[in-house]
């Protein structure tokens, strides 16, 4: 799902990052790219000239000056505009389905996934929030469509209203609701009939039945692969219909999501879930958080993160050093330490690089202390409270046994790990009377 747009904005991301700080221009440059990016995904020109335009306003606004993180500020300033755009009112997902029994409403052109939409809800209903639903196919004209959701009913164990032959869709969305207020049924769903196009009959039929049924929740299915198309088909059905949510279908796919943001922007409709597959359990609520994260490539910003960290480490290594000078050395400190010499080559290239410490890391060596220990210490660490890793002076048998067991390893191992804590500490305390810690943290950041 949004491969291209992602694949296309992580390279204006890159771009910037080896460019350090970030200069008005700059993000001139990288909106304009990331509205091309935009338009290549299918995201309709109005959207996407919209869209760059609040994130410039946004990011002209901040004033880029703190050069620490660029790119990342950039990153999280498009982020934030992408779940703004792709929010709807409420929680994601959520349906209006008090009022037993309450009708639901599916409407979408054929082929978009209504059918098998309806069935995955139904299940989900029945599943996660224990309603009692029964479905009822409204396609008169299409007696296959008819039997497939009672083939899906049966399949996934929900109820449908009995077929009977010759029946109008008025009379169908009656009987539904007669059935499902006698049945005790919580909720009712009306999978309407599709058209290849919107035709002057299908919404006619549509709007009869709405009439009927007075639906608590109109869903619109659309298949999300085709982009543009999927927006006008939206407007159309929510201007003569009314739409109070939309389902894009086929996520799973490799196509342009541009037709999220699209159809979030120009419908004004919230999008409530995303079916990603075939199969009955492939549907997910519609997290904006989660879409923007794949349209800008999580892994790329990760990786973002990571190169703006290196510079904020230099910022801390600075306050550390203030803190060390003073003689306060905690776990949590020797977690970052531990955690830079892994980055840094390891125990023996950190040890090398600090003055004073090369009879020190001729003992770790004889010690047989390598990379793997640093790693057996960072996860000891990681398994202690952040008080603990405050105040080590508190462990006492009962905590070490703890940590120990949450790390998979013995308290011989944490006492050792606490002595050399211990040490350190000392040890960055003499240093930092000579000045020589700033000497050595120097070498390390
Ligand atoms: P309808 O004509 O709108 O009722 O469409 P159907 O429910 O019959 O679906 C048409 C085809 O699309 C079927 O083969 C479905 O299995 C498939 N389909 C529906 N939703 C999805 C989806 O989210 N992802 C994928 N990959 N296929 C889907």
């Amino acid at each position: 799902m949004f491969e291209n747009l992602s694949e296309r904005l992580s390279g204006v991301f890159d771009r910037l990052t080896k460019q350090g700080a970030l200069s008005e221009d700059d993000v001139k440059t990288a909106l304009r790219e990331v509205r091309v990016a935009l338009l290549e995904a299918d995201v309709s020109l109005p959207v996407a000239r919209d869209f760059v335009k609040k994130v410039q306003e946004q990011a002209t606004g901040q004033a880029v000056t703190k050069s620490i993180t660029p790119g990342q500020q950039v990153v999280k300033i498009v982020h934030d505009a992408l779940v703004d755009t792709l929010t709807g009112e409420g929680e994601p997902g959520a349906l209006k389905i008090d009022n037993p029994p309450a009708p639901i409403l599916m409407v979408g052109l054929q082929g978009s996934g209504k059918t098998t939409t309806t069935a995955k809800l139904a299940k989900r209903l029945t599943e996660k929030d224990g309603k009692r639903v029964l479905m009822a196919s409204l396609d008169v004209n299409r007696p296959a469509a008819m039997e497939q959701l009672e083939i899906l009913g049966r399949q996934i164990g929900v109820d449908t209203l009995p077929i009977v032959k010759g029946e109008d869709p008025v009379a169908i969305a009656k009987r539904a609701k007669t059935q499902a207020s006698l049945g005790g049924y919580d909720v009712y769903m009306l999978d309407t009939a599709g058209r290849l196009h919107i035709d002057a009959e299908l919404i006619q039929q549509a709007a009869q039945v709405r009439d009927v049924a007075n639906p608590r929740e109109t869903l619109l299915v659309v298949d999300g692969l085709t982009g543009q198309d999927a927006v006008n088909v939206a407007t159309e059905f929510d201007d003569k219909i009314g739409v109070s949510g939309v389902v894009l279908t086929r996520m799973d796919g490799d196509g342009r999501g541009g037709a999220a943001l699209s159809m979030r922007a120009v419908t004004g409709k919230p999008i409530k879930y995303v079916g990603l597959g075939e199969k009955m359990d492939a549907i997910e609520t519609f997290e904006p958080d989660r879409i923007a994260g794949r349209i800008l490539g999580m892994g790329d910003i990760v990786s973002l993160v990571e190169k703006a960290q290196e510079t904020i480490e230099a910022e801390q290594a600075e306050k550390m050093m203030k803190r060390f000078q003073k003689g306060r050395f905690n776990l949590n400190d020797m977690k970052m330490q531990l955690e830079q010499m892994l980055k840094m080559g390891g125990m023996e290239g950190v040890m090398g690089m600090m003055p004073g410490m090369g009879k020190m890391a001729k003992q770790v060596q004889d010690s047989g202390f390598d990379d793997k220990i640093l790693k057996q210490q960072i996860a000891l660490i990681q398994s202690m409270t952040k008080m603990e890793r405050a105040n080590p002076q508190i462990l006492q048998a009962s905590r070490k046994k703890r940590i120990a067991k949450g790390a998979g390893m013995e308290v011989s191992e944490l006492n050792k790990l606490l002595k050399m804590q211990r040490q350190m500490g000392d040890m960055m305390k003499k240093m930092g009377k000579g000045g020589m810690l700033k000497q050595a943290m120097k070498g390390m950041f």
